[in-house]
C-alpha cells in the first residue's frame, strides 16, 4: 500500500511553508532527519570538497516502496502527516513534504533506495526539476537510501557564489549540527566524512550505535571531555496559575484528558560548575526538546547566567534535551523547524534557574584527586 499521500489542502495553507533549503546546514539537516525517520541505526554523511560538490546521505533504514516513487519528491507529498491537527502528535521530524522536492529544484539530486525484501538490488531514482520522477534504473545496492545532492545552487549563480565563498563556515557550521544529532540519536551510528580535493577523505567524527547519549558525547568530543560533565536531570511541575511570567492560560499547558502534562524535564549533561572544568567558549552547547534540535536562545542565555555564577571565566559544556507536552511548544515557526516557540517560556526559565541552581548547590563542588592531582 502506498504510505506517501498528499497533504489537505487546508493544512498545506496553514502550514504556510517557507523556502526550506538555504543553506549546506538544511540539505543535512533535512537528509539527516529524514534517515531518523526511517527508522535507520546507520547514517554516514560524505561530503565532497566540504560539500560543493556533492553530499551524499546513506542510511540503512526502511527504504522507499515501489508505490512511492512517483510521488517521493513531489512538493507537499509526505508519508508522515495528512492533516494540520496530526501536528501536536508528531512523532516524525518531518511533515511538510518539502525538502526533496526543494532538493530537485536547487541541486542535481537522485536516490537509490532498497527496502528489506529487495535483496541486493536497489532502484536509482531520478527526478525532474519539479521533483516529478523521471527515470527509474536498477542498481546494487544494501538496504536503505541513499540520497546524492550534487552542486547545490547551480542553477542560482548568486547563492551558488555565497556558498563557495563562506564554504569553511558553512562547513563547519553543519558539523556542529551533525554533532547534535550524533549526540542525541542513541542506538544510531553516525559517520560523516569529507573527501577533499586531492582526493583524501578525512572522517570528521563517528559514533556507534551507543546505548547512551553519554557514549555519544564521548565518541564525538573524546573520552575527557565526559569526566568534566555532570548528570542534568531537572524536573519540575509547570504551575499553569503561576503568574509569574505564565503568559498564557491553563488549558495551555495541560490538556483536559491529560492533566500530568504541566510537567517538564531537562535531561543531559553540564560542565561541572567550578572553575577550571569549563569551555574558553560557549561552542559545545546543544539544546533539545523532545530530542529535536533546535535553537533556544533564551535557554542557553539562562543556563549561562547561572553556570557563570559558579565560574565566572569560563562557559559550560551544555548537553540539555527539554522534555514536555508537544501541545507545550510550536515547532512551525521557521521553515527549518530550527526554532521552536515556548509557550510559556518566562515560567519555564525561572523554574528552570531554579532547579540548575539546586543542583550546583548540592553537588560536591570539590574536583576528585584522581582526576585533578
Ligand atoms: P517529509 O520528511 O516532510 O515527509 P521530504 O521531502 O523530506 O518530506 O521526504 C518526502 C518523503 O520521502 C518522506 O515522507 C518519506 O516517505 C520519503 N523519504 C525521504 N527520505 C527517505 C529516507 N532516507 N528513507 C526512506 N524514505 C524517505
Ligand atoms: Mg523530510
Amino acid at each position: 500500500m502506498a504510505t506517501i499521500k498528499p497533504i489537505e489542502g487546508r493544512s498545506v495553507h496553514q502550514i504556510q511553508s517557507g523556502q526550506v533549503i538555504v543553506d549546506l546546514q538544511s540539505v543535512c539537516k533535512e537528509l539527516v532527519e529524514n534517515s531518523i525517520d526511517a527508522g535507520a541505526t546507520s547514517v554516514e554523511v560524505r561530503f565532497r570538497n566540504n560539500g560543493l560538490d556533492a553530499i551524499e546521505v546513506q542510511d540503512n533504514g526502511g527504504g522507499i516502496s515501489p508505490e512511492d516513487y512517483e510521488t517521493t519528491a513531489l512538493k507537499h507529498y509526505t508519508s508522515k502527516l495528512t492533516s494540520y491537527d496530526d501536528l501536536s502528535s508528531l512523532q516524525t521530524f518531518g511533515f511538510r513534504g518539502e525538502a526533496l522536492s526543494s532538493l530537485c529544484a536547487l541541486s542535481n539530486f537522485h536516490i537509490v533506495t532498497a527496502r528489506p525484501a529487495d535483496g541486493p538490488r536497489g532502484t536509482k531514482l531520478e527526478f525532474e526539476q519539479s521533483g516529478k520522477l523521471k527515470a527509474t534504473s536498477v542498481v546494487a545496492a544494501k538496504q536503505g537510501t541513499t540520497v546524492v545532492v550534487e552542486k547545490l545552487f547551480h542553477n542560482l549563480p548568486v547563492r551558488r557564489k555565497e556558498l563557495e565563498k563562506n564554504i569553511k563556515r558553512e562547513y563547519n557550521k553543519v558539523l556542529q549540527l551533525l554533532n547534535a544529532y550524533a549526540c542525541i540519536s542513541v542506538g544510531v551510528k553516525f559517520t560523516v566524512s569529507n573527501l577533499v580535493p586531492k582526493g583524501k577523505k578525512i572522517v570528521a567524527f563517528s559514533t556507534n550505535a551507543n546505548s547512551s547519549t553519554r557514549d555519544n558525547i564521548s565518541n564525538v568530543y573524546g573520552a575527557k571531555t565526559i569526566t568534566a560533565l555532570i548528570p542534568l536531570n531537572l524536573e519540575f511541575e509547570m504551575d499553569p496559575s503561576n503568574k509569574s511570567g505564565a503568559t498564557r492560560s491553563a488549558q495551555n499547558w495541560s490538556t483536559q484528558e491529560d492533566p500530568g502534562s504541566a510537567k517538564v524535564k531537562i535531561v543531559g549533561h553540564i560542565s561541572r560548575p567550578v572553575v577550571g572544568e569549563g569551555r574558553q567558549t560557549p561552542d559545545r552547547q546543544m539544546f533539545f526538546v523532545n530530542s529535536r534540535p533546535c535553537n533556544l536562545p533564551q535557554v542557553a542565555k539562562a543556563i549561562n547566567e547561572v553556570y557563570k555564577s559558579y565560574n565566572i571565566t569560563q562557559s559550560p559544556f551544555i548537553f540539555a534535551d527539554i522534555q514536555l507536552d508537544t501541545n507545550a511548544y510550536d515547532v512551525n515557526v521557521s521553515p527549518d523547524k530550527r526554532s521552536i516557540m515556548l509557550h510559556d517560556q518566562t515560567a519555564l526559565l525561572e523554574n528552570l534557574k531554579e532547579a540548575l541552581l539546586e543542583l550546583f548547590e548540592g553537588h560536591d563542588q570539590t574536583i576528585p584527586q584522581a582526576q585533578h592531582p
